[in-house]
């Protein structure tokens, strides 16, 4: 396969940034053109719910790559420069000023949007949503001591949110209408460990749908109507962190293939050989879900680059992830939803522990509150399929690593 002269990038977030540094790691010496609708460096998105919010990093800190980065690399990084289309027959994309650019490859790494509450009022601009740099420096300007927050949704970043607002002196209410968020991604007993540290911090928790929002201007509030006109929740900021919805609209238009995320193949293309996919906007074919992980991100950029160069493919690791909440941080490692019975390790009354999931003797999945190094090991023993006696697992005097070498 020949090397292609230009290669352009569609959004500039970790997925996109990831792929132009695998591209030149790789020795790929063509032109490489990175399109971003937002201003400024491309910046990484995690700390947004966590250090951005709390007041401790700059936008300067969070930064992916510093400036100086995107001239050695030759990455040719247009800001402010949203695409309009692409036009994947013709080999080009069109910018919104009508231009179009040539590009032998197009690699699409629009992430998602959030998702808007689907009741009425819900895509009113008073529903705050964190995906973007500006989205956190908007809300923390809200997270005043007392102020009430209103969470709506309880899975990563919004229970991220409730701990930061929480920790700021803001009186936070979270509202879901599953009692136990998160059970089906980290397994239950550590879905409920990490919910119930909500009320012990200080948290209202209130398991309901919710039905309407409404805008209080004179009195500068919002008013959550929670299901069946249960209660009405007032509060100053409301922030809905119910998942994202991913990106894909330049892929639908330019007629690929596209179900629950644009489909991909294992070396990142699409279903237009010239036109590949990475991070959030992805899912691999025969795959579920979409991994709208940072690691998820970051590895699919490696494998796009690969895919463009024809390159061998790499056998890509079970999927990780880590949240951080109230000081404590969870991991979690394969999917737990493929496990028949689990295995704990620790004392879930202690805060730090682990869970094992089980599939016939092989591990399928982890998922800890505080225990990084039991993480480490589940991790090489889930991408090894190592046979596991589940007794050595739960037994804290067994050093985990012994059970590689079987
Ligand atoms: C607040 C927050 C906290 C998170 N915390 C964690 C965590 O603790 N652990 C973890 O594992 N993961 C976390 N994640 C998830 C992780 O950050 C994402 O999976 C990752 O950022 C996805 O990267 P991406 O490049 O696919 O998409 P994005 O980072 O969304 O980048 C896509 C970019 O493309 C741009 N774009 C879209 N359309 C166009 C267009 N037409 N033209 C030009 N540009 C366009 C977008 O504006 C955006 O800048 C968090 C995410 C958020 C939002």
């Amino acid at each position: 396969m020949s090397s292609p002269r230009r290669v352009a990038v569609v959004g500039a977030g970790l997925a996109a940034v990831s792929t132009c540094d695998a591209l030149r790691a790789q020795g790929y010496d063509g032109e490489l053109v990175l399109y971003s609708d937002e201003r400024g460096l491309p910046y990484d998105r995690p700390p947004l719910s966590k250090d951005v919010l709390l007041g401790k990093s700059g936008r300067h800190d969070i930064l992916l790559r510093p400036e100086q980065w995107y001239e050695g690399q030759r990455v040719d990084l247009r800001d402010g420069t949203p695409v309009r289309a692409i036009r994947p027959r013709e080999s080009g994309i069109e910018l919104a000023d009508g231009s179009v650019v040539g590009a032998d490859r197009v690699v699409l790494a629009t992430g998602g949007t959030p998702r808007p509450l689907p009741v009425p009022g819900g895509d009113d601009p008073a529903v705050r949503v964190l995906r973007t740099w500006e989205d956190a420096e908007r809300l923390r300007e809200r997270l005043l001591p007392d102020a009430r927050v209103t969470v709506v949704g309880a899975g990563l970043i919004g229970a991220e949110t409730a701990a930061v607002a929480v920790a700021l002196g803001c009186r936070v209410t979270l509202v879901d209408p599953v009692p136990v968020p998160l059970a089906a991604v980290v397994g239950a007993g550590v879905a409920r460990a990490l919910h119930s540290r909500h009320t012990a911090e200080g948290i209202e928790v209130i398991t309901s749908g919710v039905e309407r929002v409404e805008r209080r201007p004179a009195a500068d509030e919002v008013l959550v109507h929670l299901a069946g006109g249960s209660k009405v929740v007032a509060a100053d900021t409301v922030v809905a962190g119910i998942g994202i919805r991913p990106a894909t609209g330049l892929a639908e238009a330019a007629g690929l293939r596209v179900d629950n995320g644009v489909v991909v193949d294992a070396g990142q293309h699409t279903s237009h050989s010239n036109v590949l996919a990475v991070g959030d906007v992805a899912r691999l074919d025969g795959h579920r879900v979409r991994h709208e992980h940072w690691e998820a991100a970051q590895q699919s950029g490696e494998a796009a680059a690969g895919g463009i160069l024809g390159r061998p493919l790499q056998q890509a690791g079970a999927p990780w992830f880590w949240s951080d909440r109230h000081g404590s941080r969870l991991e979690a490692v394969g999917t737990m939803a493929d496990a028949e019975r689990t295995v704990v390790r620790g004392a879930p009354d202690s805060g730090a522990f682990t869970v094992f999931g089980l599939r016939g003797d092989r591990l399928v999945a982890a998922a800890a509150i505080d225990r990084a190094r039991d993480i480490k090991t589940a991790r090489r023993l889930v991408d090894r399929s190592v046979a596991v006696d589940p007794a050595r697992l739960a037994d804290e005097g067994v050093d985990l690593r012994t059970l590689l070498k079987r």
